[in-house]
């Protein structure tokens, strides 16, 4: 039996198709699960692009999230007819992923979809939402209330900005949305952002210390504006880094962490435990509603993965893209 997927090849060179793949050729694992639904994430469009080395075995299947129900299952866990998300663990990496009507993976992975989450809400939040979630309960376990300060979001229009925006802004933040594309300033109002604030500003180097304005950080680019958010926290703030859209350097220096106390968390979404994963998509379900996300998502169909990646390395996508895996 086959199925269709989002095929990376690099045989005789780099391709990206949609293909009829063999089920039989699905990783093992203990549970299969009949995808409806999955997304695109910057990692994604890395990976269908090939401008980075995200595919590390070939012919891969791409994508970093599965969403679907549970066709068949050989743990207790899980039964037929459960709706699950995995998220990274490898997915498109190392592993066939979840552009393609079927995945098979470890029972260690899934996560049981909490009430009203489906799969399409459960793509509409991806590896992007749910990295968002990671972060804001970095800050949040910190001990950072609203009555501390603002919250600094950058990349704010992306997946990881987007979700982090309405989180923080459902939970009482004010939040300062900090963004390259000055005509999506109405979007961010509308997930909650008090203020949106050039990324220019933070885009070149800069002290390392600057005026105390931020009580946290949610920081998806990396490099200068890391380093200058970090420079930018209020004392004992907390800044949880995730990303690196601007780049993987952070030219910064000791001087927030040592003068001002300032912590910074780094996120790791890939390898979270169980546990992590089951309470982030906990807070997800319980603070934005699936009409939230349906006003933040474009539903596109497996072979438009190919041009809406080369947008997301443009720059220019603002929100979520969910595949309807089956379209
Ligand atoms: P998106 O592509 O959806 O968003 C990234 C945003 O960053 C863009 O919307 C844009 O926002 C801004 N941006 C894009 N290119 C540049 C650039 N060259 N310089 C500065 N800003 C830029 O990506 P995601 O939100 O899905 O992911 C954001 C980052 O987080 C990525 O680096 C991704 O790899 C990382 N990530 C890490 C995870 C982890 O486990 N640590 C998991 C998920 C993502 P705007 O125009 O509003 O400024």
């Amino acid at each position: 039996m086959t199925f269709k997927a989002l095929l990376l090849e690099n045989q005789p060179a780099f391709s990206a198709r949609v293909a009829d793949v063999d089920q039989a050729a699905l990783p093992e694992g203990e549970v299969l699960i009949r995808v409806s639904h999955s997304t695109l994430n910057y990692k994604d469009a890395l990976a269908i692009g090939n401008t980075s080395p995200i595919v590390r075995a070939w012919p891969m299947v791409a994508g970093i999230d599965a969403a679907g129900v549970v066709e068949s299952s050989a743990s207790p866990d899980f039964r037929p007819g459960d709706a699950v998300v995995v998220n990274g663990w490898g997915q498109g990496e190392s592993r066939w992923g979840g552009l393609g009507q079927y995945a098979r993976v470890p029972a260690d992975w899934p996560v049981k979809l909490p009430a009203p989450y489906g799969p399409f809400e459960a793509a509409a939040v991806g590896t992007a939402g749910y990295t968002a979630a990671l972060c804001v309960q970095a800050l949040e376990k910190h001990g950072i209330k609203p009555e501390d300060g603002p919250i600094l979001v950058t990349g704010a229009t992306g997946g990881v900005g987007s979700i982090a925006a309405l989180l923080l802004a459902r939970a009482g933040f004010q939040v300062l949305a900090v963004t390259g594309k000055a005509a999506e300033a109405d979007y961010l109002k509308r997930l909650g952002a008090a203020e949106v604030m050039a990324r220019a500003e933070f885009s070149a180097p800069g002290k390392p210390l600057q005026k105390e304005r931020f009580a946290g950080v949610v920081d998806t680019l990396g490099s200068h504006a890391l380093a200058n958010a970090c420079a930018q926290v209020k004392r004992n703030g907390a800044v949880a880094a995730c990303g690196l859209a601007m780049g993987m350097d952070f030219p910064a220096s000791v001087a927030p962490f040592i003068l001002r106390g300032v912590t910074l968390y780094g996120i790791d979404s890939v390898y979270a435990s169980r546990a992590r994963r089951e309470s982030a998509w906990a807070l997800l379900a319980e603070r934005i509603a699936p009409a939230d996300l349906a006003g933040i998502v474009k539903v596109i169909g497996l072979s438009a993965c190919i041009p809406a990646a080369e947008e997301i390395l443009a720059g220019k996508m603002a929100g979520r893209y969910v595949v309807d895996v089956d379209r």
